[in-house]
């Protein structure tokens, strides 16, 4: 069999964080009873007309300054005709002559090494609504909650050349975007959607192969099986001499294949036209500017700063950028301890546990960082155990408690009373003559287990080491 080579190029629609919508004053919160969310103007009523929030234009212009894209400073928005019931002016508003951004890219890691990724262009345009295809009442339903929700559109140029690309690229997209604070990017909400076009070539050939589009992708997995069964399906009807067809495919995840769901539309089967109700935009040079020197510092940038200034390893410093929350959490800790590498080691340990154990997003994390740095200035002075510190960091964690009320309040302090000390090892002596007598001969082992008699009776609020050197102490004056 011939070798082949897998072309992939993605549209990527990402829903804006914005308060309210694209071109009224709804709200674009996600859910909410059915077409509670709504107004004349996002349900299409004849003569509302929309007018256009800058937010949005702000939110795309950070998304393209933070790919490296071009800047259209004179743009527009066109009509996108098309008949669909969730659609209720019978058109989208999107960009289609003069899209904002263009010409941008992003930097890719795989195991293969870094590579960059094309951006064709990003234009700014609105959702639609939602069908609900009631079975039990066999009808159809519309929710136009979604419908004028802003969104970006952003169009690779097709550079990638497998799923792991694919995804180290969404990733990516997903990551920027989150730090721009324009998007949360859950794909299982919707809020970022990807459309894969693919198609395959021989090895070695320059020539692109007609490609198909696939839609309905809603997961990081179900996009991994669908370059997967394309690939495969394209790869057949070569073989057999046969020819792919320039066509829309509807993946079927839990079928774990595709079928084709329309022919394959072109701009001009759209009627695209400058839309009359709204101007033309101008983006003046001074906005611009503004905008980027607004840009926050990026996760690559923040993951070799981590390494140099916590002496973190990379795989460590890449886990606590991965959400700008909890690297901004970890930052306001480190910067009120003064063990900044000990606070790097419990966000690593402790609070990712406690974050999996809960199944908590990183967004969800709460409290105060003066809180974790006190418990970590407790623990290395010696005035809290080890194991004790856990706990009363999983009630910081919950319920952001303060540490130092609480280690006084439930008596967990360490208390240097070595007369307390002395009467507990020389009882524990006592009441274990077997072990001590195993000691006694020469069996360090048992070491531990006096060790942790000891610190049981007095309830974790003693230091390991003083322990051991009484201990010591006390062994040696029974010989
Ligand atoms: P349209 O606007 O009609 O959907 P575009 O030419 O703008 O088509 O391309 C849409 C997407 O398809 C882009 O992401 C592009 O990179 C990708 N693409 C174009 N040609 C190919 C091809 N032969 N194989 C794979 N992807 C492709
Ligand atoms: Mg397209
Ligand atoms: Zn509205």
């Amino acid at each position: 069999m011939k070798q082949y080579e897998t072309v992939i190029g993605l549209e990527v629609h990402v829903e804006l964080a914005t308060r309210t919508k694209i071109f009224c004053g709804c709200s674009t919160e996600f859910g909410g009873a059915p077409n509670t969310h709504t107004c004349p103007v996002c349900t299409g009523m004849p003569g509302s007309l929309p007018v256009l929030n800058k937010k949005v234009v702000e939110f795309a212009l950070k998304a393209g300054l933070a790919t490296s894209c071009r800047i259209n400073q004179y743009c527009k928005f066109d009509r996108k005709n098309y008949f669909y019931p969730d659609n209720p002016q019978n058109y989208q508003i999107s960009q289609l002559y003069l899209p904002i951004c263009h010409d941008g890219s992003v930097e890719i890691e795989t195991s293969a090494g870094k590579k960059t990724v094309r951006i064709h262009e990003m234009h700014m345009e609105e959702d639609a609504g939602k069908l609900i295809h009631d079975e039990w009442e066999d009808c159809s339903l519309v929710d136009y909650n979604r419908s004028g929700v802003p969104l970006i559109e952003i169009v690779s140029e097709p550079d990638m050349r497998s799923a792991e690309e694919v995804i180290a690229y969404l990733e990516k997209l997903r990551c920027i975007m989150q730090y721009l604070g324009v998007s949360d990017c859950k794909l299982q909400e919707g809020s970022m959607r990807a459309d894969v076009n693919l198609s395959v070539r021989e090895v070695g050939s320059d020539l692109f192969g007609t490609r198909t589009e696939m839609k309905n992708l809603n997961s990081f997995k179900a996009i991994a099986r669908a370059i997967e069964g394309e690939r495969e399906r394209q790869i057949e009807l070569l073989e057999e001499g046969k020819v792919v067809v320039q066509e829309t495919r509807r993946w079927d995840d839990n079928k774990e294949s595709s079928h084709a769901m329309r022919s394959k539309e072109d701009a001009k089967d759209y009627r695209y036209f400058p839309d009359p109700d709204l101007p033309p935009i101008h983006i003046s040079d001074e906005w611009i500017s503004q905008i980027r020197s607004s840009l926050p510092e990026f996760r690559e940038e923040k993951q070799l700063r981590y390494q140099e200034e916590f002496g973190l390893p990379p795989y460590d410093a890449g886990i606590l950028t991965e959400s700008r929350h909890l690297a901004e959490l970890f930052e306001q800790t480190a910067a009120c301890s003064v063990y900044p590498k000990k606070v790097a080691n419990w966000f690593m340990t402790e609070v990712l546990r406690l974050m999996k154990d809960q199944g908590m997003e990183p967004e969800q994390i709460r409290f105060t960082p003066q809180h974790l740095a006190a418990l970590i200035d407790m623990v290395e002075k010696k005035e809290v155990s080890g194991k004790n510190a856990k706990l009363v960091f999983e009630k910081i964690f919950l319920e952001d408690t303060d540490p130092v009320a609480y280690v006084q309040e439930h008596g967990l302090k360490i208390v240097e009373d070595t007369g307390l000390l002395e009467s507990t090892v020389g009882r524990i002596l006592d009441e274990n003559p077997g072990p001590l007598a195993e000691l006694l001969g020469g069996k360090d082992k048992v070491m531990g287990f006096f060790v942790g008699q000891i610190m049981r009776q007095m309830k974790g609020k003693a230091n390991p080491d003083t322990v051991r050197e009484v201990l010591l102490r006390e062994v040696e004056n029974r010989r």
